[in-house]
């Protein structure tokens, strides 16, 4: 569990300062002002914030020896910002610009990352790619970090880019010298997954030098990596950064931070969880409005991250006024909030399993349709649940429920653990393919289920048993997704199949490929089962349901798989009666009380798939009326304002009604 208490969570108002600069405009940095430009920070409400020590154009902004310092840079930018910084109680970073340097690449053609084919990434605006294997690493990278970590007052160290590709090994010559002595061969029929672990593994080398260089010289320094925080990163790389990062910027709509902070608070470190306040990305300039800023910031906060934002550096090396106007709105609400957040951690109830296939890094297939979907789901459904990696075998305790989205690829150990945790007591929902390795359902006896094979059609139809038919309509409701042909064998079938009348091909069809109507009786292949095993529960929804919702938004697959887990996990911890664009969240705090939070999500129209859905006024939502599970309760406190709600405790019940809120509601029951 991350530690509340630490330095990261006593500042969480962050901006991350970009500030990659070319040298050709005239005007670079003529008005760089540290106290003006500190001003505005202090005016925004921020108290973390990342400073540029070296560009992507590889312009260094500070007085340094080894490298590159900005032509139109006559101060220290990084001396002067993080000192007038360190005044004002302001944590700093140093912004190290690692696998992409325009000015080391033009210089040094033996540093270059080398692609598979054998080419340099050549030069792409701020984007030339450099190898961590090379000595880059040794003639300016550690020279350079080990200038900072002596002479500068900051806080923290800030790695960007990573890895010098980030779908691929690299194949430069050190490279491939490096793997063989480490190795043993040839690198290479390296995979490209195991390419893109051997690059995290130059950064995780890099790391450790660093810090051992920080001992050397007796700092307090931290370590934060960009991407250290992803889902996908091997859990060495994570666990070698002090601070995680993952950025995460809305696009089509807002569930990325949620999605993203349900990860990282599983982990033990603090990790930014990162927007910016651009709308289509990093530096064009644009603003958000505070509205919109704030309901992200809501998202992370009332989820259990720190709130951060990116902003960039004009030219001439000032900041835009209104941009600090509008994080004054933003932060302000997180400040008004933060203290009591700082003593919370997230309840844990439902665990959505990201596989692990070879005990290093969560599978690709974890940040697809299915997860994406299934995670959308329970936001809507208002079941509490964290997106956990499936190398924490540990944690599986914690959980009542692990949903399986598919499709997945779990290790064998993690499998048998799955079945030691439900014979123990847990409720395990599998679907589609999540089980399916080499052709067989791992786990079959414990769902009750003998697996015959993929149905051979596009489209299925299923039809809930009125045990767990839930919201949805009483009719065959259709899966546009795969769905696999099982037979019970023990389990206890809660929904049926039905196949379609015949595939659709051009000479026979009945309208559009996926328009065949459903059979009129239902096909001997069960569509959902519910098995008792041990003390728990094995669930099997054979169709591709949590892909399907994401690709369609079809409704009652929501209201199906809502029903079902309704059916099988009868006592939830809360319910409310909100709509689905209302997000909750339980915590506890340190004292015991819980705190019950509320997002709302007031999103626009939503016009091409490049536009970000407006949220540009946010209105006040009325009596939201909440059941929270809880024996004993003295009070309950509508937080920050700390107005008294009334409220009716029953049978470990209590139920209440929110009057008002915008934004988001902090509802604390007191013990
Ligand atoms: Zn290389």
């Amino acid at each position: 569990m991350v530690d509340k208490n630490s330095r990261f969570y006593r500042h969480m108002r962050q901006v991350h300062m970009d500030f990659h600069m070319p040298e050709f405009p005239l005007e670079a940095i003529r008005n760089f002002d540290a106290r003006a430009f500190v001003d505005h920070l202090e005016r925004g409400r921020i108290n973390m914030v990342a400073l540029f020590s070296k560009c992507h154009f590889g312009n260094s902004f500070y007085d340094t020896k080894v490298g590159h310092k900005h032509a139109g840079l006559a101060a220290d930018f990084l001396m002067e910002a993080a000192t007038e910084c360190r005044r004002r109680g302001i944590f700093t970073y140093a912004y190290y610009s690692l696998c992409t340097d325009v000015h080391a690449y033009e210089e040094h053609d033996n540093w270059r990352a080398i692609d598979r084919s054998g080419a340099p990434s050549g030069i792409h605006g701020p984007w030339a790619r450099l190898c961590l294997n090379t000595p880059y690493k040794e003639e300016l990278v550690l020279p350079q970090l080990t200038e900072i970590i002596q002479d500068y007052p900051v806080d923290a160290l800030w790695l960007d880019i990573p890895l010098c590709f980030a779908n691929d090994g690299c194949f430069c010559a050190s490279c491939r010298r490096k793997y063989q002595v480490m190795h043993g061969r040839e690198m290479d029929t390296l995979s490209p997954e195991d390419g893109v672990t051997w690059n995290y593994d130059a950064c995780t080398r890099l790391i450790r030098e660093v810090k051992h260089r920080i001992a050397i010289l007796e700092k307090d320094i931290l370590i934060c990596s960009n991407r250290s925080g992803h889902l996908d990163a091997p859990r060495t790389f994570t666990e070698a950064n002090d601070i995680l990062c993952w950025e995460s910027q809305p696009r089509h709509n807002y569930l990325s931070h949620s999605f993203t902070v349900r990860y990282v608070r599983t982990l033990s470190r603090p990790c930014q969880v990162m927007s910016v306040r651009f709308y289509q990305g990093w530096g064009d300039l644009t603003l958000k409005p505070a509205a919109q800023m704030t309901t992200e910031f809501a998202a992370m906060i009332g989820n259990g991250a720190a709130a951060t934002s990116g902003d960039q550096v004009n030219v001439d090396g000032t900041l835009q006024p209104a941009v600090y106007d509008m994080f004054d709105t933003a932060f302000g609400f997180v400040a008004e909030r933060e203290d009591l957040l700082r003593r919370a951690h997230s309840v844990k109830d439902v665990a959505l399993l990201a596989p692990v296939p070879d005990g290093r890094r969560v599978a690709p297939q974890a940040l697809a349709e299915p997860m994406l979907g299934a995670h959308k789901l329970l936001v809507e459904s208002h079941v509490q649940h964290d997106i956990l990696s499936a190398l924490d075998i540990g944690a599986y305790a914690d959980y009542r429920t692990i949903l399986l989205p598919g499709p997945g690829d779990y290790a064998p150990g993690q499998v048998e653990c799955l079945r030691g945790w439900v014979e123990a007591g847990g409720t395990l929902i599998g679907c589609g393919a999540s089980l399916i390795r080499d052709g067989n359902m791992l786990l079959e006896d414990l769902f009750g289920i003998e697996y015959l094979e993929p149905s051979v059609f596009s489209v299925s139809h299923f039809r809930p048993r009125p045990e767990v038919r839930g919201e949805t309509a009483d009719l065959v409701l259709q899966c546009r997704a795969q769905t696999q042909k099982v037979i019970a064998r023990g389990a206890t079938v809660v929904a049926d199949s039905y196949a379609p009348q015949g595939e659709s091909t051009n000479l026979r069809a009945f309208r559009h490929a996926e328009c065949a109507p459903p059979a009129t009786q239902p096909a001997p292949y069960p569509f959902a089962t519910v098995h008792t095993a041990g003390k728990g529960k094995a669930v099997y929804i054979a169709g591709a349901v949590f892909q399907a919702y994401w690709t369609y938004n079809h409704h009652w697959l929501r209201q199906f798989v809502a029903g079902l887990y309704d059916y099988v996990q009868p006592e939830p911890l809360y319910t409310v009666e909100l709509p689905a664009t209302v997000e909750t969240n339980l915590m506890q705090l340190d004292d015991g009380d819980l705190l019950l939070n509320l997002v709302d999500y007031q999103v626009g129209h939503q016009a091409s798939q490049t536009a970000i859905p407006a949220i540009e006024t946010v209105y006040p939502f009325h009596q939201a009326r909440c059941r929270v599970r809880m024996d004993t309760v003295q009070a309950v406190i509508l937080e920050p304002q700390g107005d008294s709600l009334d409220f009716d405790a029953s049978a470990g019940q209590v139920e209440f009604t929110i009057p008002t809120f915008t934004t988001m509601a902090m509802v604390r029951l007191r013990r």
